[in-house]
């Protein structure tokens, strides 16, 4: 199968692995172990990779705390609200925001619609905020539509008006230059960009004050107690490290193979709508529905294509996206859209491919639906 759904989670690079191997059986001292020449020389690994990871992200090691991954991060960042406080997000952000908000107590949410390409104005976040708004949370890049929100000017009103603001990165970080400079707090996860998965991190710039979910042994400053997941650490940075170098290429390589498929697609299928903007969209997203022809019947007739209807990260769950939705697309889209999501391992050649499958399997559908 070719694997065309990279925004569920990526391969581990090879010299990822590589770079983390020494770290499960022969370095495997805990960091916290300062009492001895091989804890001290982990407590060192680990701080060699935070200095890697905020170098990335530009900020200071010490503002890096790592954590399980992006659902972790996202749970810390909006924990620190409190009955009476206001937050703002937007609807399509991920559920690892959306419901830890929704079950705050005493915490008053606004989720903003976005416009029907997915993007959240910066006025508009202005106009929502009020006297109690404690946080806006709005992600840098959506998983299934794509949509690169403006998080720099987003980021700006929040300053002005004295409001903390987090952007969930995972969709985004390792894939497209981000700007951070007016975000307070950031969540990624290294599966999302060639690292290993349960190993990712919360950016908490100095001065925020977060509250940890669990307590024990105050382990990075106290936000995420636990022995620190050494191998992960490493792979993180080098997975980061790699994208540092290769990145800016590859956006580009993927941004012409995603906009070949999209063109021949429009070409050579009738009936079909494109969810997402053209422009200010993650380099290998397409999110696509075909009319009279429902998701689940075309992924199982894609016989070389691995790909996925709307968020893949919830856990095999169906039913209609919530983003499709808040971005007003038809019904029959909301539920019928499949996502494709080209990565490293797709060539120029998967897009004529994968657009020959689509076009035999819409066709052979629509002939069974009106048989
Ligand atoms: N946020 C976004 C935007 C995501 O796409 C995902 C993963 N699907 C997460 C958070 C959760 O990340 P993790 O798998 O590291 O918990």
């Amino acid at each position: 199968m070719i694997y065309a759904d990279h925004h569920a989670t990526t391969p581990c690079d090879p010299r990822v692995v590589q770079t983390m191997l020494p770290y499960f059986s022969e370095l495997f001292a805990n960091p916290a172990s300062l009492t001895h020449p091989d804890g001290r020389k982990a407590s060192s690994t680990i701080e060699d990779a935070r200095i890697a990871v905020a170098r990335f992200l530009g900020a200071l090691p010490e503002e890096i705390v790592f954590t399980a991954g992006a659902t972790e991060s996202n749970n810390i960042a909006v924990n620190f609200l409190k009955d009476g406080d206001h937050a703002i997000t937007s609807a399509i952000e991920h559920k690892s925001v959306l419901l830890p908000l929704r079950r705050l107590r005493g915490v008053e949410v606004t989720e903003l619609r976005p416009d029907r390409e997915g993007f959240v104005d910066p006025e508009q976040v202005r106009a929502a905020i009020k006297g109690n708004t404690r946080l806006v949370s709005i992600e840098a890049a959506n998983g299934e539509i794509g949509t690169i929100q403006p998080i720099a000017p987003i980021g700006a009103v929040c300053r002005e008006r004295g409001v903390i603001f987090h952007s969930d990165i995972t969709q985004a970080a390792g894939k497209i230059p981000l700007d951070l400079a007016n975000v307070d707090l950031a969540s990624f996860s290294a599966h999302k960009f060639y690292g290993p998965k349960g190993i990712g991190g919360l950016l908490v710039r100095r001065g925020v004050r977060v509250e940890p979910l669990s307590v024990g042994g105050g382990q990075e400053r106290g936000i995420r107690s636990g022995t620190v997941n050494v191998p992960g650490v490493v792979g993180l940075a080098a997975a980061l490290r790699l994208r540092a170098a290769e990145m800016g290429e590859e956006a580009e390589r993927l941004t012409r193979l995603r906009n070949d498929l999209w063109d021949s697609i429009l070409a050579e299928i009738t009936g079909v709508s494109v969810h997402g903007p053209r422009a200010l969209r993650l380099p290998g997203n397409l999110n696509v529905s075909f009319e009279r022809v429902e998701a689940e019947s075309l992924l199982l007739a894609m016989r070389r294509f691995s790909l996925s209807s709307g968020s893949a990260c919830s856990s095999g769950e169906r039913g209609p996206s919530p983003v499709l939705s808040a971005i007003g697309a038809e019904s029959a889209a909301v539920t019928g859209s499949i996502r494709v999501g080209f990565g490293k391992s797709n060539v120029g050649e998967h897009a004529p491919m994968l657009v020959e499958d689509l076009r035999r399997a819409v066709s052979r559908l629509r002939e069974i639906a009106s048989a």
